[in-house]
């Protein structure tokens, strides 16, 4: 068999590293083409020298130099800039793009991917709720793949091998609940951002964790879900589940579901996307029952943690209602990370936003790119009024 040639976008991430750990454990079955950063140049640079990609992309500019100086002598080509990043994936080379950058600098890249006939491993789940119509129907018309990265979606996936002649009834997406789970508002109002950054289960990037804390993580994830395997938002729902064994369930027209589940580790779906339709031996540690003596499952709780309805309601709204609140969710997250806002804050702010936004019922991609600029310059006025 090929090796298949691997290009990760924003490989110094939580993602993007263990997408390496992967890569390392089977270097006969993947190698690495192409490697991006935003600004870590240092990672990126040790990255480079490890794996011998073809090309590295560091987003950051004024980091170019430092990285050309230490990977042209290994014949390793450097390139800079947003746009760089934009236009490597459709280097001839590549087999496949494992997006894993943050929120909504996904997209474009995604779109030219797919564009070139890439297969997509996708964990960047912003690029379908900012633009799931266009992008599902872009790979439809290119005949490309996308792979979920995300547990959950991997784990609804990994639950429809082999049934693709089956109608889904419905899917059950698991969500932790996150470190405030169980807390009501009164509570939440005073939480502090280092609060917020501590996830029970999973280690991850600043933004998902606050996405996590918020259940805004679990509102994308809806919407990522419609996209990807084609539902209606009332086939959709969320049950928390504390233990983060069971990654997500299927339930099918006979009434009988299945599930998927594991220890939380995202090397696991990370490479099922990139091996599919084989699975590959791993040494990853195995689940005990013994450690689980009880899974359990509870509602969530959608007055207190507002965002997750918000993100239905979006989904319900259609057009580019959930491309105003990625927008708006990006920049609150970024101001309370900055303790600019509270946490309870940012559920206003979305809200507010998708009000005061312009509502396009079928937006083109240039529609989607000015929403999401106009959501944004709409939510940083909305904070800057409560500074
Ligand atoms: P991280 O913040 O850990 O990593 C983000 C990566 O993207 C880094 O390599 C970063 O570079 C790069 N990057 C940041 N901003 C930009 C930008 N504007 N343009 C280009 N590259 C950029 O994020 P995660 O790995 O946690 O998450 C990545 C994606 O995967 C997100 O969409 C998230 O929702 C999704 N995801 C993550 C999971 C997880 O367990 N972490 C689980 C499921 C989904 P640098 O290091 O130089 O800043
Ligand atoms: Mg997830």
């Amino acid at each position: 068999t090929e090796i298949k040639r691997v290009a990760i976008l924003g490989s110094t991430g939580s993602i993007g590293t263990q997408t390496l750990e992967v890569i390392r454990q089977h270097p006969q079955i993947f190698s690495v083409e192409v490697l991006t950063a935003q600004n870590n140049c240092d990672l990126l640079i040790a990255q480079a020298l490890e794996f011998n990609p073809n090309a590295v992309v560091i987003g950051n500019e004024s980091k170019y130099q430092k990285v050309k100086e230490a990977l042209l002598p290994h014949d390793i080509k450097v390139f800079a800039g947003q746009k760089a990043i934009a236009q490597i994936v459709e280097m001839e080379t590549i087999d496949v793009v494992l997006t894993a950058v943050v929120g909504y600098s996904g997209l474009i890249p995604t779109v030219n991917a797919i564009k070139a006939g890439k297969q997509i491993a996708l964990a960047n789940k912003e690029t379908l709720v900012v633009a799931g119509e266009i992008i599902t129907a872009l790979a439809k018309e290119n005949r490309v793949n996308i792979f979920p990265v995300d547990s959950e979606h991997s784990a609804i996936f990994q639950c429809l091998v082999g049934e693709y002649y089956n109608p889904i009834e419905k899917i059950i997406l698991t969500a932790s609940g996150g470190p405030f789970r169980g807390k009501d508002r009164a509570f939440l109002e005073t939480v502090t951002r280092e609060q917020a950054l501590k996830h029970p289960n999973w280690d991850m990037g600043a933004k998902i964790t606050i996405d996590s804390a918020s259940l805004m993580n679990k509102g994308l994830e809806v919407i990522e879900a419609k996209w990807l395997f084609g539902l209606k938002t009332e086939q959709i729902e969320v049950v928390v589940h504390p233990q983060s064994i069971i990654h997500s369930l299927v339930q099918f027209e006979d009434g009988s579901i299945k599930a998927q589940l594991g220890l939380p580790d995202m090397r696991i779906p990370i490479q099922f996307a990139l091996s599919f339709p084989d699975r590959l031996k791993s040494d990853f540690e195995r689940f005990d029952f013994t450690n689980y003596p009880q899974l359990t499952f509870e509602q969530p709780d959608l007055k207190t943690f507002r965002n997750l309805q918000l993100a239905f309601d979006a989904l319900a709204k259609g057009g580019n209602a959930p491309c105003i609140l990625n927008a708006a969710n990006e920049i609150a997250v970024s101001a309370f990370l900055n303790k600019e806002v509270g946490f309870l804050e940012m559920s206003d702010l979305i809200e507010e936003a998708l009000g005061k936004a312009t509502f396009i019922q079928y937006p083109s991609l240039e529609d989607y790119i000015g929403t999401d600029e106009e959501a944004r310059t709409i939510t940083t006025q909305l904070i800057k009024r409560k500074v």
